[in-house]
Order: structure tokens, then sequence, then C-alpha cells
């Protein structure tokens, strides 16, 4: 799967208070770095997605998410 690296493009700030693991938020502007493989992706995905180790995979605007206790959730900003 193609994978583009998003920090060569954005930066990433994680949200401040962290969310918790069972209420993990999406938006155009947040996305999901896995703390396993260290892949970001984008929390409202248009394409498919899913990261190196699987934790995360995506599709049509929703992203799956195996162990959120493994994921930060970090806000992209265009560098
Ligand atoms: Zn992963």
């Amino acid at each position: 799967m193609q994978q583009i690296d998003l920090r060569k493009i954005y930066r990433f700030y994680p949200l401040d208070p962290a969310p918790g693991p069972d209420a993990l938020p999406s938006a155009g502007d947040l996305y999901y770095e896995c703390l396993e493989c260290a892949v970001i992706l984008n929390s409202v995905p248009r394409a498919q997605v899913a990261c190196n180790c699987g934790n995360l995979s995506g599709n049509d605007g929703k992203i799956e998410v195996k162990n959120p206790e493994r994921v930060r959730v970090v806000r992209g900003r265009l560098k």
C-alpha cells in the first residue's frame, strides 16, 4: 500500500489533554499516530489506509483502531 510520510508536510501537536482510549476523537485536522510502528494516519481517511503493524486501518472516512491504548491523537498543521 502506498504511504506518504505526513511528517514531511505537517507539523503534529499532541492533544492536551490527551483523549482517553475509549473516546478517540476524529476530525479532518486530527491524525492518529500508531505507537507501535510510528505511522501517522488521518483520522478521517479519504482513501484506503493502514499502518505498518495493522493497528490502524481505514477507508471512506472511518478509521478502525485495534488497540486504542497504542494510539496518540495529534493535530496536524501544514508546515
Ligand atoms: Zn501501527
